[in-house]
């Protein structure tokens, strides 16, 4: 077994527009670039791990605490890239070598596997998916139709014969996009296999939301006294029968603050404002909630949802939820439709049955747009 796999992540992802370099965001609980090493470690078809960087990235490839690969130099643009890396690995000599782009996490082991085996009667190997548009050429002003059964849409990794792509390199000095390029220009023989579409490219910070929803809970419960305030969802309500608490006692206030900061895993509600503290005595909860929301912008946070049951005898939550929502919609900065409110009660049973208590919880759902 003396095959290569080489990562290419020496780009300056232009149109990635994080503070992080892509190949060192976050992605699906792990490093972007470390899915597609781990990938390459566990097919176990490869003896050396080569990665193409930007010098300016070394910072973050000391975090990855990587010992099993080893790491070049990237050049100016990804065949420069690539070259070296080919260059770097020469004095293994090398059979076979996998070019792969660390943008793209989601690749299958199984893909690693069928693309080794077409390359033994191949020079190279590489995943192209078939086009589901229908695609137009305009060349100079005449346009034409093409037959979408004819176009491909190539992915990586791609699997060469190492002395074949090497030579093709060391002829061509010209900037390919992939590296199958050289090999087809060059009339060599090439085996198209079947990619996955779960294996797209990692583009813009869009390309990530769907991995980063997160689900919090909150739960508050507060004494019905007569005498008191009550506070429902930010707004003052009618009520023969306030709420108990070291702040205004607002049970649905408190239960989505600490859903929110469960879905953002920054602690609860306590933790954050003590109630031993005289700072938050009879402190209104909608700045508190505000506070939270500040900091999960911070931190690059958007909500995406909140369901809200609020459990109690009284009040009748019927005629209130509209204005709740509203208010909540306007804490949270969120549209009034992520918001849902349901009314429940114990059937006259337990405490909060006999309007000794009022309880809520609150499960929200959370998005992370980027680190
Ligand atoms: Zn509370």
């Amino acid at each position: 077994m003396n095959n290569c796999f080489i990562i290419l992540a020496a780009g300056k992802s232009n149109r990635f527009l994080s503070k992080t370099p892509k190949p060192f965001i976050q992605y699906n609980g792990d490093i972007l670039i470390k899915h597609s090493i781990n990938k390459a470690i566990l097919s176990r078809k490869f003896s050396k791990i080569v990665i193409a960087i930007n010098k300016n990235h070394r910072k973050y490839i000391k975090k990855l605490k990587l010992n099993k690969v080893r790491f070049v130099n990237g050049g100016k643009t990804r065949a420069d890239s690539a070259r070296n890396c080919l260059n770097y690995i020469k004095k293994y000599k090398p059979k076979n070598v996998f070019i792969h782009d660390a943008a793209r996490p989601n690749f299958s082991l199984n893909l690693i596997f069928k693309l080794l085996k077409a390359l033994k009667l191949n020079d190279g190997s590489i995943p192209v998916i078939q086009s589901i548009d229908t695609l137009k050429l305009k060349n100079n002003k005449k346009i034409h139709n093409l037959d979408r059964k004819k176009i491909f849409f190539s992915q990586t990794p791609q699997a060469f014969k190492y002395k074949v792509l090497m030579e093709l390199q060391n002829k061509i000095n010209k900037e390919t996009t992939d590296d199958s390029s050289l090999l087809i220009a060059a009339n060599k023989k090439i085996k198209l296999i079947k990619g996955e579409e779960k294996n797209h490219k990692i583009t813009t910070l869009k390309d990530l939301m769907e991995n980063k929803v997160f689900y919090g809970i909150g739960f508050d419960v507060h004494r019905l006294v007569p005498g008191k305030k009550m506070y429902l969802g930010g707004i003052k309500i009618k009520s023969k029968l306030g709420t108990l608490g070291h702040s205004d006692g607002d049970p649905i206030l408190h239960a989505i603050t600490d859903a929110i900061l469960g879905a953002c895993r920054m602690g609860d509600i306590g933790e954050k404002f003590s109630d031993k503290s005289r700072k938050y005595k009879d402190i209104r909860s909608t700045i508190l909630l505000e506070k939270v929301m500040k900091e999960i912008k911070l931190k690059n946070f958007d909500i995406n949802n909140i369901d809200i049951n609020v459990i109690t005898e009284t009040p009748k939550l019927k005629k209130l939820k509209k204005k709740i929502i509203l208010s909540i919609s306007k804490l949270c900065k969120i549209k009034k439709d992520k918001i849902n409110l349901k009314g429940k009660t114990t059937e006259k049973l337990g405490v909060i049955g006999k309007e000794k208590a009022i309880a809520c919880e609150v499960i929200a759902s959370i998005q992370k747009k980027y680190d």
